[in-house]
C-alpha cells in the first residue's frame, strides 16, 4: 500500500518523555516534571476566570500588555520579548527563525530533552556534547565543537536535569569564542531559583553581545506550568524574525492574564520560590549525609547519577509514593517539592545508598 512517507528526521525523532502524573485519588507525591508545587494564588485564579468570559475572541496575537510589563520587570524595550506557547514552542521559533536545513546546532548533552527534537525539526544536524561528569555543562568543548556550519549554540542554565548553571567567566570565554554571526540561546527556565553569586545577569550578557538569545517561562518559578507561557528576550531585529517565524495567536488570553496577574505578585511568588530553593538545601545536604554524590543544583530539581540503577531506583519511589524521572542508563531527576515529600525520597536513597 502506498503510504505518505515521514520527514525521515521525523521518523526517527527522540520521544519527549513527559514526566508520569499522579494518578486520580493517589496519595503521591509529583516530583517528576520540575513544576512548582505550589497551587496558583487566589489572585491569579482570579485573572484566569474572568478572561474565561473572553475565550469565544481570538487573543492578542502580539500579547501586547503581558509583553509590556515582562519587558518594563526586566528593564528591556518591548520589542526585544516574543511570547509563545511556554519556552519550549519558543525555543522551535527561535530556531525557525535562524536555522536554515543542514546547519549545525551545539547543544550539551544530557540536557532539556526537547533540544534534539527542536533541532531535527528545524532541519538541522545536532551536535551534542557531553556534559561533565560533575553535571557541568562542558563550554570549552561546546566552543570547539563551533564549526563554519554552525549556526546556533544552546546553553542551559541551570541544565535540566544535572543543575548546575553556567558562570559569568565560562560564559564569556564560550562568547569571546563563538563568532557573532552564531546565535547563542541562553535557556534560563529555572534562572528564580539560582543562589551561586557567580552566575551571570544574562540580560547584561545580552546588552553586550548582539547574538544572545534569553528564553524565560511561568512555567517554573511562576507556577504556570499548565497555562503554557514562554518567552525570549533578544535584540529588537532578531526578536522580530522571532516573532515573525511564531505560531500565531500562540498564548491564550487565559495565559496573557494568569501571567500578567503573576508578574503583579511577583513578591509573593518569589517568596514561595525560596522556601523551594531551602527545600533543595535541604535534600542535597540529606543525601550528601547518606553519602550520596550529587551535583550541586541552582534549579528546582536535584540529579541522581545512578547509571543502570536509575529504572530501578524511579520505580522504588514510585512504590514508596514519590513519582521521579529517570533517564535510563544515566540517573534519575527529582524535583524539589514539598517537604514531606524529600522525606519520603530520602527514605528511598537511604534503602538505595550504594
Ligand atoms: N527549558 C528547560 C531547560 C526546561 O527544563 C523546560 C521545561 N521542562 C523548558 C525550557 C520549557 O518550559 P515551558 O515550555 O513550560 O516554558
Amino acid at each position: 500500500m502506498t503510504q505518505v512517507p515521514l520527514r525521515p528526521a521525523v521518523a526517527h525523532l527522540p520521544a519527549y518523555v513527559p514526566g508520569a502524573r499522579v494518578p486520580v485519588g493517589a496519595a503521591a507525591f509529583k516530583l517528576s516534571s520540575n513544576e512548582n508545587p505550589f497551587p496558583p494564588l487566589a489572585s491569579v485564579v482570579a485573572a484566569i476566570c474572568d478572561a474565561a468570559q473572553d475565550v469565544n475572541r481570538y487573543p492578542d496575537m502580539y500579547a501586547t500588555e503581558l509583553t509590556e510589563a515582562i519587558a518594563a520587570d526586566l528593564g528591556v524595550d518591548p520589542a526585544q520579548v516574543v511570547t509563545g506557547t511556554g519556552s519550549v514552542a519558543v525555543l522551535n521559533h527561535v530556531l525557525n527563525a535562524v536555522v536554515n536545513a543542514k546547519d549545525e546546532v551545539v547543544y550539551p548533552w544530557r540536557s532539556f530533552e526537547a533540544y534534539p527534537i527542536a533541532v531535527a525539526l528545524a532541519h538541522a544536524e545536532g551536535v551534542p556534547v557531553p556534559v561533565r561528569a560533575d553535571g557541568r555543562l562542558d563550554l570549552p568543548a561546546m566552543a570547539a565543537a563551533v564549526t563554519p556550519r554552525t549556526r546556533a549554540v544552546l546553553v542551559c542554565t541551570p541544565n535540566n536535569p544535572t543543575g548546575p548553571a553556567v558562570r559569568a567567566d565560562e560564559l564569556r570565554h564560550l562568547l569571546e569564542q563563538v563568532p557573532g554571526n552564531v546565535l547563542v540561546v541562553l535557556d534560563e527556565a529555572y534562572v528564580e531559583f539560582v543562589r551561586d553569586p557567580d552566575v551571570p545577569d544574562a540580560l547584561a550578557v545580552l546588552a553586550k553581545h548582539p547574538n544572545v538569545v534569553v528564553l524565560r517561562t511561568f512555567s517554573k518559578a511562576y507556577g504556570l506550568a499548565g497555562l503554557r507561557v514562554g518567552f525570549a528576550v533578544a535584540r529588537p531585529r532578531l526578536a522580530a524574525g522571532i516573532r515573525a517565524a511564531s505560531t500565531p495567536f500562540g498564548v491564550s488570553h487565559v495565559g496573557q492574564m494568569a501571567a500578567l496577574a503573576s508578574l503583579r505578585a511577583k513578591d509573593e511568588l518569589l517568596e514561595r520560590v525560596e522556601t523551594v530553593v531551602q527545600e533543595r538545601a535541604r535534600m542535597l545536604a540529606g543525601l550528601r549525609v547518606q553519602g550520596w554524590t550529587v551535583p550541586d543544583s541552582e534549579a528546582n530539581f536535584v540529579w541522581l547519577p545512578l547509571g543502570e540503577r536509575a529504572a530501578a531506583f524511579a520505580q522504588e519511589a514510585t512504590r514508596a509514593g514519590v513519582l521521579v524521572r529517570p533517564f535510563a542508563g544515566d540517573g534519575v531527576r527529582v524535583s524539589v517539592g514539598e517537604p514531606e515529600a524529600t522525606a519520603v525520597l530520602l527514605e528511598v536513597t537511604e534503602s538505595f545508598r550504594r
